[in-house]
C-alpha cells in the first residue's frame, strides 16, 4: 500500500517539557467520543475545549459523518454547552465535495448517496446533487444517511457499473447509537463494491482529504489531531505526518491500544481532554519496568501490573497522564520485542478509579481506597 509507506510510524509515545496545547495552533478534535457520547457531553468536555480556545488555539471538530451539515453539527455542539461556530465544524462531507469537484466540470450532475450534508456541500462547488442514475450523474458520492436503503444503493451501482468517478465520504463499518452498533457508511459502500467490483475514492479519516480539508477552512501550521480511534483519527493523523492525542473516553481502551502496531499509535495519549493541560513526563525504562511520575509498572506473564509511589502527589490530572504512559509505555516494549499484548487489566481498573475519584471531587468528595 503506497499510503501506508507514506505514513509516519510511532514506536513510542512523545514527550513535552510544558502542557501538551503550547506545540500547537490547531486542534482537531473528533466529535463522538471525545466531545460527546450517546447524545451527551463528555463530562469536563465542554470546559476543557473553552480553555484550549483561550490559549489561543483555534478548535476545529472534524467528524467522518456525512449525514448532517456543519450548521446542523454546530447546532448540536451548542445545545450540549461547547462552543461552537458553524464554522468550526468540518464534515467528511465537505472533504469528499471538493475531491469530486476536483474530477468532474462545475455544473455537472452528481448522484448523491447520503443525506443533506453531501447536497449542501456539493451545492458550495456548484454541483448538481441528483438521485437517479437515469439523470446521467458524472459522479457518484456516497455518504452514511438514516434514509439510504436499497433503492438508493440500487441507483448507485447502475452509475457506478457506468465507470463515471465514486468517492465515499469514509469507510467506517460501524455507527454506535443507543440501541447498539449499526451499519455504518464503509458497509453500505461495501455493498456498491460487491455489485460493481469496484472501489471508491475515500475523503475522510484515516484518508488525508479531511485534514487538508480543515486546513484550507480553519488555517494553522502546527495541527494536533485530537480523537478516540486508532483506525481513522490516529492512523490518520500518522499518515498526514501529524501528531496526536488518543483520549480514552471513546471506543479505544487501554487493551487495544497495547496491541496497537506502529501505524495506529498516537503520539500522546490521555484519559480525556484533560491531557491537554499538562506536560507529558518521558517514560524511564528501567530492566523490566518503567516509571512515570508515581507510577511503575511491570510486565510479568502478560499481564501489566501497577505500584504507586508514595512521594508528593501530582495534580490529579498530571497524575492520571502518568498512569497511562507508563502503562502504554511498557506495553508497546512488550509487543514489539514479543509480539503478544500484554493484559491492561490491572492498569484498566486503577484508571478507572482515579476518573471515578475526579468525577466524585466535583459533587461528593473523593472515592480513594
Ligand atoms: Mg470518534
Amino acid at each position: 500500500m503506497p499510503d501506508s509507506i507514506r505514513s509516519r510510524p510511532v514506536f513510542v509515545l512523545q514527550s513535552t517539557a510544558v502542557a501538551l496545547w503550547h506545540g500547537y495552533d490547531v486542534a482537531m478534535v473528533d466529535l463522538d467520543g471525545v466531545v460527546y457520547r450517546g447524545g451527551a457531553a463528555l463530562a469536563s468536555a465542554p470546559e476543557r475545549l473553552t480553555q484550549l480556545r483561550g490559549h489561543g488555539l483555534t478548535v476545529a471538530f472534524v467528524t467522518n459523518n456525512a449525514s448532517r451539515t456543519p450548521a446542523a453539527v454546530a447546532a448540536q455542539l451548542r445545545a450540549l454547552g461547547v462552543d461552537a461556530a458553524d464554522a468550526d465544524v468540518v464534515t467528511s462531507a465537505q472533504a469528499a465535495a471538493r475531491v469530486v469537484a476536483g474530477m468532474v466540470p462545475a455544473g455537472s450532475r452528481v448522484l448523491v448517496v447520503g443525506g443533506e450534508g453531501l447536497r449542501q456541500a456539493l451545492l458550495e462547488h456548484r454541483l448538481i446533487p441528483i438521485a437517479s442514475a437515469e439523470d446521467d450523474p458524472a459522479a457518484v458520492v456516497q455518504g452514511f444517511a438514516p434514509e439510504v436503503g436499497w433503492a438508493l444503493l440500487a441507483e448507485a451501482a447502475y452509475a457506478v457499473a457506468a465507470e463515471v468517478p465514486w468517492v465515499a465520504s469514509n469507510l467506517d463499518q460501524t455507527l454506535p447509537t443507543e440501541r447498539g452498533i449499526a451499519p455504518g457508511n464503509g458497509t453500505l459502500v461495501a455493498a456498491v463494491a460487491a455489485t460493481s467490483q469496484r472501489m471508491p475514492v475515500v475523503a475522510g479519516k484515516p484518508e488525508p482529504a479531511l485534514f487538508d480539508e480543515t486546513v484550507i477552512r480553519v488555517g494553522g501550521n502546527c495541527p494536533l489531531i485530537v480523537g478516540d480511534r486508532l483506525d481513522t483519527d490516529v492512523a490518520g493523523a500518522n499518515r498526514v505526518g501529524a501528531d496526536s492525542l488518543l483520549v480514552l473516553t471513546g471506543v479505544t481502551d487501554l487493551d487495544r491500544l497495547a496491541a496497537a502496531t506502529p501505524l495506529e499509535r498516537p503520539t500522546f495519549v490521555s484519559a480525556d481532554l484533560g491531557g491537554l493541560e499538562v506536560p507529558h513526563l518521558p517514560p524511564v525504562v528501567d530492566g523490566t519496568g518503567v516509571t512515570c511520575g508515581q507510577w511503575r509498572v511491570e510486565v510479568v506473564d502478560h499481564e501489566l501490573w501497577v505500584e504507586r509511589g508514595r512521594a508528593a502527589e501530582p495534580p490529579a490530572e498530571r497524575d492520571v497522564v502518568d498512569l497511562v504512559r507508563a502503562a502504554v509505555t511498557a506495553a508497546w516494549r512488550h509487543l514489539d520485542s514479543n509480539q503478544v499484548a500484554v493484559s491492561m487489566s490491572t492498569a484498566s481498573a486503577r484508571l478507572h478509579e482515579m476518573m471515578q475519584g475526579h468525577a466524585g471531587r466535583a459533587d461528593e468528595g473523593t472515592l480513594d481506597e
